[in-house]
Order: structure tokens, then sequence, then C-alpha cells
């Protein structure tokens, strides 16, 4: 079922967002080599529980064990935070973060250069981003899901990369994943008609190669086949009768 927001609602999903957003924008701070997962959980954790009525979001859900998911390199999503997993210099990582506030859900994710990384990997964090921006371009009232989707796809294959499939955003609000699925793929004017009071988790997954996934022996962590690296950005939109708000932007 697809559970269209109040106004009201919307507005506490926008303040929750804020507090998500400066979380993201802490960490990308905070992002160097030398640093392991595990710190960056605790300084997420320890930041957003300073907020009054304001929570994170993955811990316990379907029983994560972190504030953070920190996926390094050829990791989509998902990694586990860990004190022995120490960012590199070359390296990107990664950063999906959730906040609960007042009882409404906002998802954020980033990915982030460890100091200075190769050209083709600077060029996918790009696309990426640009690609997220595409979708979120593209939800707007009388578009439908695939214009999202083919927004997102068509800036990804143009620069020779591939969209994962196996992964997708999502409704978000009253529940963490709500209805409808978001995929970064996808034909215009197909799906659901996009309505005023859509809450939708828009995450664009790129891979440097193929779009083939796997999950590692963690049962949590998953991994590009090939193993090309793959980054993640994402943002939590609501549409409106104007067209969109960005609920978690810096
Ligand atoms: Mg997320
Ligand atoms: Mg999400």
């Amino acid at each position: 079922m697809i559970q269209l927001k109040s106004t009201r609602e919307i507005e506490l999903m926008a303040e929750g967002g804020r507090i998500l957003a400066a979380t993201v924008q802490l960490l990308r701070r905070e992002v160097r080599a030398g640093v392991s997962t595990q710190q960056l959980d605790q300084i997420a954790e320890e930041f957003i529980r300073s907020h009054a009525g304001a929570t994170p979001a993955f811990k316990g859900l379907y029983g994560f064990p972190g504030t953070l998911c920190t996926s390094i390199n050829q990791e989509i999503v998902h990694g586990i935070p860990s004190k022995k997993r120490v960012l590199r210099e070359g390296d990107i990582i990664s950063i999906d973060v959730g906040v609960g506030f007042e009882g409404y859900f906002t998802d954020s994710a980033t990915t982030v250069p460890v100091g200075r990384v190769d050209d083709v990997t600077s060029r996918l964090l790009e696309i990426t981003e640009r690609s997220l921006a595409a979708g979120i371009a593209a939800a707007v009232p009388g578009n439908h899901l695939g214009d999202i989707g083919a927004a997102v796809q068509h800036v990804v294959e143009d620069a020779g990369f591939s969209v994962v499939r196996d992964l997708v955003g999502h409704g978000i609000g009253v529940e963490f994943h709500e209805e409808p699925q978001v995929p970064n793929y996808g034909k215009p004017k197909r799906g659901l008609k996009l309505v005023p009071g859509l809450t939708l988790a828009i995450e664009p997954m790129v891979n440097i190669g193929g779009p083939a996934t796997r999950t590692m022996p963690d049962k949590w962590t998953i991994v590009t086949v090939d193993g090309s690296r793959s980054a993640h950005f994402e943002h939590t939109v609501a549409i409106t009768d104007s067209g969109n708000r960005v609920l978690t932007a810096a």
C-alpha cells in the first residue's frame, strides 16, 4: 500500500531530514585515511542522538548492527562498520544513513573519496551524483516512476557505467521501507503515476563495470561480482503540487 503524506507529515520528515543532512555533511568532513568505519559510525550515532527526538534508523533495522552502512570500493551497499576496516588513500566510501524523527523516517547516502582517487573513480562519483539529480528532476507530479528510472539510467549508461538492478529505491516515511519500489532503470511514462504527497528515497547505485552483485558471507555486504568500484548517492524527496522538495538536502 502506498501511503501519501500530509503537509504536516512532510514538515516532520523535513525536520528529520535536516538532521540527516547535517550528519552526512559532518561525515564527509571526517572521512580521511586512517579512520575506521566504526569511528565514523560512532560519530554519526552521537551526532544524531544529540538532537532531541532523533534516532539512528538503521540500528536494529532487520537486525543491522550499525548507525551507518559503510561500503568501500567494490562494496555497493550494506557494509557493516568495523574497527578493522580502516580507510586508505585512494579508496572511496559510500555512507548510507537514516534518521527517525517524531515517528517519521528519512534516508540519504553519499560516496566520498579518501584523499586523491584515480580519474575513473572520480568520474564515477560525478556521474552517480549527476544521475541522482536527473532522477530527482524527473520526480514531479504527472510523471511516472519509469521517468525517474529512465533519467538515472540515461545519465549512467551515457557515461559507460552500469546501474545496479538488484537493489532499488523505495517509498519512505512512516516505515523506513514503504511501497513503491523505485528502480534506477526503466521506461518513460511507465509505472505508477507520481502524485503530491508521495515520499520517495531515490538512490542510484552505479558500477564502473557490470551490474551483477553478490552478497558476502557476512550476509550483509553486497559487492560487485567483477570487483569494479561502485558509488551510491541518495536523497529523500517529497512530490509536491509544484514539483518536489528534497528533504535531505544540505
Ligand atoms: Mg539509504
Ligand atoms: Mg534507501
